[in-house]
């Protein structure tokens, strides 16, 4: 089968790999679609000598069941299904507690991240993946192609609202940076689950307007001027929460300069971006809480497949052919793309 294959630094290849054999517990999955998200891009710059250089990437996926293993119940031939971000145990502590982002067998301290198909384990940039039964939903009747980003482009963001739901009231104002693959969809989970005033921002002027047009009260361009926008739009007092899907040091800067007393932030992406903590100094308000927020739950999941399936939430994709991955990765690395790219074998 065709599969995408990190081979160097900063170099996918599509190459041919054999089909998987599955084992009791598992089904073949047909890929459908695989999601390409910024992660990938930073996954294969991790040099020539990563522990991931010749693996097939892709941690979005789905796909149709084309063959059950023995043990496989619940699941037939023909079921459209989503593939869970994490490979979680679904025993351990966490697992049980309902956590399972959180896995402990599948994320250890000190990991680059959880394990999950394309980051440890074969991805779904390829025609076929086999899956264990326990890490797949069903889709019902949602297209699998363009249902692939749910796994993390909606999950995410859906985790990163759900940590600070209780705090997005009306009367609040939440601070979401980045529209990109999974900021447009952030957005677009603010606005229809959660009464707060949402203040969007972009580096690039499409995105933006995308933002001004699904849901932002206020849209702005995110450059040196958002910090003092956002405290006049908030009359001096900062922002309830900040979301940030970007992780760069702009606007990690920004979140830290823009968070109200009591605040919450949630750094989501992976831009490295820093900041040191100053236990001495009132820089950071007091009461602020911060996340370092990673994936999200199985139940997570499920209800961002319920928000597509109620009309609520759309995710923006652009189809490629899986043959075309290097382009999409070189489209996605010169931000060309709006919403996510789908590989398509
Ligand atoms: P993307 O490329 O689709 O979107 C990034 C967006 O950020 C683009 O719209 C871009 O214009 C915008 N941007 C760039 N610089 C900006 C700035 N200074 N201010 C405001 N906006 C800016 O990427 P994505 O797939 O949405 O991923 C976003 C980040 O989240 C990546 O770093 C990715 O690795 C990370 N990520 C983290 C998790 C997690 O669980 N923590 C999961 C998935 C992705
Ligand atoms: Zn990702
Ligand atoms: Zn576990």
């Amino acid at each position: 089968m065709r599969a995408v294959s990190y081979v160097r630094n900063n170099t996918v290849e599509v190459q041919e790999k054999p089909v998987p054999e599955i084992e009791a517990d598992e089904v073949l999955l047909k890929v459908s679609g695989a999601g390409l998200c910024h992660s990938d891009l930073h996954i294969i710059a991790g040099g020539d000598d990563s522990p991931l250089v010749g693996s097939t990437l892709g941690h979005e996926v789905a796909g149709v069941v084309e063959k059950t293993g023995d043990a496989a119940t619940g699941w037939d031939v023909g079921d459209s299904a989503l593939v869970a971000l994490v490979l979680s145990c679904g025993e351990c502590d966490k697992c049980l507690a309902g956590r399972d982002n959180e896995c402990e067998v599948a994320s250890p301290r000190g990991s680059l991240a959880p394990l999950s198909p394309g980051i440890g384990s074969p991805g779904g940039m390829a025609e076929y993946l086999a899956v264990k039964t326990h890490h797949l939903d069903p889709l019902g009747d949602l297209d699998p192609a363009t249902s692939a980003p749910l796994a993390d482009a909606a999950l995410t963001p859906m985790h990163a609202v759900n940590s600070v739901r209780d705090r997005l009231v009306g009367g609040a104002t939440v601070v979401t940076i980045g529209i990109g693959g999974l900021g447009h969809v952030g957005l677009q989970i603010l606005s229809a689950t959660t009464g707060a005033r949402i203040i969007a921002l972009d580096t690039d002027k499409d995105k933006v307007d995308y933002a001004a047009s699904h849901g932002a009260d206020v849209a702005l361009v995110s450059d040196a001027d958002a910090a003092s926008r956002i405290m006049e739009e908030t009359n001096g007092r900062g922002a309830d929460v900040v979301l940030d899907f970007v992780g760069v040091q702009p606007t990690v800067d920004l979140a830290l300069s823009v968070i109200g007393v009591g605040g919450a932030i949630r750094f989501v992406g992976l831009g490295g971006g820093k900041f040191t903590y100053d236990a001495d100094s009132s820089a950071l308000p007091w009461g602020v809480n911060i996340e370092r927020s990673y994936g999200g739950t199985r139940s997570d999941m499920r209800e961002a497949v319920a928000l597509v399936q109620q009309g609520k939430l759309h995710v923006e994709t652009t189809k490629y052919s899986l043959d075309d991955a290097a382009r999409a990765f070189d489209d996605l690395r010169d931000g060309k793309v709006s919403g996510r790219i789908v590989l398509v074998p």
